[in-house]
């Protein structure tokens, strides 16, 4: 680890400056400071000046970005009203983890690829223009994305919980030495482009203090879908946040995302424009699942994610159709491939 200058922030006032990295819960931050991957000379300590309060508006949650990931899946109103975001964030990481970790940080959590993680191999992302081994001949991009790729960086967005977060159409609130703002869920993460580096539209010093968790019809009727190699502790392979507001057998209005297979946690409008108003058929999310992935343009190696992808999209949304929302004994059960009836 390089050494680098620690202060503390009491207030986001205090916290917001622009020369700082910033450090809340630390499980991404130390890690990869620990690789060297990430060298910060002033790192803040921002985790006392963020709220970790949980409180109900009129229309929803507005959640302080210093809530830990295991309070906020914990909290009534989320197992009540927002079933995928609770899923989301209990199918992650670890229990020792998600008592740590903050859902601020979550959001911002950064990419696994393996060559952004190791100081050895060339990664754009880690330092532009430097070049992209992923990209080379006998990588192993099997953990890519296949959304939103571009010659630069094909790394995929790893977290469960931005997924549920931008389906159901959140928004996070933000502090900055020139004042704050509101960025929509779906706006926070950037595509790479030409410029992988940058990953959110966040500008230097921007601290995230809030994040508003919106309740609908869909997003009660929703669930969380995570395919991954291991049954536990494991990043999703594809995944699927949707939410499903039904009038007799027909779709009166839906959400829709994806994970682990876009560079950003990628909500997907064609899918919902296929469902909104239409029979809740097999066949009907057969063709949301199609729309969805429709500009999918998977690098070597990654070809079996957008089949993947299909199939999870279309078997969460039948599954809620027919079962509703699962409980979290048959979340976990479905993980480990048991049969539930
Ligand atoms: C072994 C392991 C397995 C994991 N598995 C999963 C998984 O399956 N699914 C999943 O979703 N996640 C998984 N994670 C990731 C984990 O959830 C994240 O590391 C964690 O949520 C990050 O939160 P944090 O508070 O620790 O963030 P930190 O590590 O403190 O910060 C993360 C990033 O966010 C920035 N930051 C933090 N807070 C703010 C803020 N308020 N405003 C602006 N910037 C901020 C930091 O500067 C840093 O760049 C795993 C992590 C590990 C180590
Ligand atoms: S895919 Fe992106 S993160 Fe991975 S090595 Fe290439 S530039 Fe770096």
């Amino acid at each position: 680890m390089v050494p680098f200058t620690f202060s503390s922030a009491a207030d986001p006032a205090a916290a917001a400056r622009p020369s700082a990295a910033y450090l809340a819960g630390g499980t991404t931050m130390a890690d990869l400071m620990k690789l060297n991957v990430l060298t910060p000379e002033e790192v803040t300590f921002v985790r006392p000046a963020l709220s970790a309060e949980v409180t109900k508006t009129d229309d929803g949650l507005r959640v302080g970005a210093g809530c830990t990931m295991a309070a906020l899946a914990d909290h009534p109103l989320v197992r009540s009203n927002l079933p995928a975001v609770r899923h989301a964030l209990i199918l992650a990481a670890s229990p020792q983890i998600r008592n740590m970790a903050t859902v601020g940080g979550n959001l911002l959590q950064r990419t696994r690829c393996p060559y952004f993680r190791h100081t050895e191999y060339r990664c754009n992302k880690r330092e532009p223009g430097s070049g992209c081994d992923a990209q080379e001949e006998g990588a192993d991009r099997s953990l890519m994305a296949v959304l939103g790729v571009s010659d630069r960086c094909i790394a995929n967005y790893p977290g469960d919980f931005a997924v549920a977060f931008a389906a159901l159409g959140g928004s996070v609130k933000t502090e900055r030495p020139d004042g704050g703002r509101t960025i929509a869920a779906t706006d926070l993460h950037r595509l790479p482009g030409d410029t992988p580096e940058i990953e959110t539209v966040l500008r230097p010093g921007e601290l995230i203090t809030h994040l508003t968790l919106p309740f609908s019809p869909a997003a009660a009727n929703g669930w969380y879908c995570k395919i991954r190699e291991r049954s536990s502790y494991a990043f999703a392979l594809a995944s699927a946040a949707v939410g499903l507001e039904l009038d007799g057998d027909r779709v009166k209005s839906c959400h829709i995302a994806l994970g682990g297979v876009g560079v950003k946690p990628w909500r997907s409008p064609e899918a919902e424009a296929t469902l909104t108003g239409k029979a809740a058929t097999d066949e009907q999310f057969a063709a949301a699942a199609e729309a969805a992935l429709a500009d999918a343009d998977p690098p070597k190696g990654t070809e079996y994610k957008v089949t993947l992808a299909k199939r999870t999209l279309a078997y969460a949304l039948r599954r809620l159709r027919d079962d509703g929302p699962p409980d979290d004994a048959t979340l976990f059960a479905l993980q480990h491939g048991r049969d539930v009836g």
